[in-house]
């Protein structure tokens, strides 16, 4: 085993025994929460409520829960920034890279008692009284599903939907899963659960007025072949008309053009404020670039917030893309 196994190993148990000994447990997705950061928190959640504990999940931004990840709240565990206790007797952050990520929430970590981090972003700087990060893992879910082993938990349909939810996304549909990931997959499916009826309305649909956006979109896009670099804008009235399931939906269209390798949405979310999401294909890391540019996130899928021009934007893109030029 690797030294940054055994690192690992050992936070597994540990966070293993506070969630054990804990009566009131605080989970803590990142802001604009995936199926990864709420399966993860959800899936802890349903199993400490289960055994009486107190248990709430919230994430920072927005006010609401993504709609296509609803039914994996089965116990109705969520509830809104405004009502996580200033001092949590015991908090968890999932799939958070740095305390920022939990935006509104992030000094709710100072204020906790005892706090345990789970994540596996390679650009994680390490933080919480226990560390559970391991960069090599798929999904966040796969190092939840380690701890919950741990607690003596039995993986039951409920919490093998958060588990799967959060796998099969971030893998994008086990593309980029290693065997670890399968194997955790077969036994998550062993418990009965309907993968196709969980999958569908988070990864493939969409209300029809949503086309005509997305085709608005697909006009915008540019190909950049020098830079082997393809781009397009969601405009704000776009993103204030449609869900997150819609908006986020369009990188993964652009991302197949075949002359590109890099991807990027600009998804306008104010005045001259931009939400930016970036995918490669594999030759270049655009958590590096997002990282540069104040995000983050992994080798293929990265993130990050700017404010300024769209013309801007993409000059700042282009410099750290000719930089990290394969
Ligand atoms: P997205 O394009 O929003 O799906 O983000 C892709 C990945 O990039 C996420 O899984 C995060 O790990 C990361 N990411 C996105 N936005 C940010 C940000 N503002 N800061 C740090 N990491 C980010
Ligand atoms: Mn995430
Ligand atoms: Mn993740």
């Amino acid at each position: 085993m690797s030294a940054a196994a055994g690192v690992e190993a050992a936070g597994v148990e540990k966070a293993a025994v506070l969630l054990s000994e804990a009566r009131d447990v605080t989970l803590l997705a990142h802001v604009q929460p995936d199926a990864d950061a709420l399966g993860s928190t959800l899936a802890l959640g349903i199993a400490l409520r289960r055994r009486g504990a107190t248990v709430r999940v919230s994430f920072g931004a927005p006010d609401h829960m993504p709609e296509s990840l609803r039914p994996l709240d089965v116990l109705g565990l969520v509830v809104p920034a405004g009502e996580v206790p200033m001092a949590p007797e015991l908090l968890v952050a999932c799939d958070a890279a740095e305390p920022a990520r939990l935006g509104v929430l992030a000094d709710r970590l100072g204020g906790a008692s005892r706090s345990v981090m789970i994540d596996h972003h390679r650009s994680n700087p390490g933080f919480g009284d226990v560390q559970v990060l391991d960069p090599t893992a798929d999904a966040t879910v796969v190092l939840v599903h380690e701890v919950l082993v741990a607690m003596g938990v039995e993986i039951d349909t409920d919490i093998a939907r958060c588990l799967y939810a959060g796998l099969v996304t971030d893998t994008r549909s086990f593309r980029f899963a290693g065997p670890a990931s399968h194997r955790l997959a077969a036994e998550l499916v062993e418990t009965g659960m309907d993968t196709e009826a969980l999958v569908r309305p988070i990864m493939d649909e969409h209300p029809h007025a949503w086309f005509a956006a997305l085709a608005g979109a697909l006009q915008r896009c540019t190909l950049e072949p020098e830079l082997g670099f393809v781009h397009t804008t969601v405009p704000l009235a776009d993103v204030t008309r449609f869900r997150i399931e819609e908006v986020d939906s369009v990188i993964d269209v652009i991302r197949g053009a075949t002359e590109a390798e890099v991807a990027a949405v600009l998804k306008e979310i104010g005045e001259r404020r931009w939400s930016v999401s970036l995918r490669s294909k594999n030759a270049v890391d655009v958590a590096a670039v997002a990282g540069a540019l104040g995000g983050g996130g992994h080798r293929a899928a990265a993130g990050f917030t700017w404010t300024g021009t769209s013309d801007d934007l993409l000059a700042a893109i282009r410099a750290e893309l000719a930089k990290n030029a394969v």
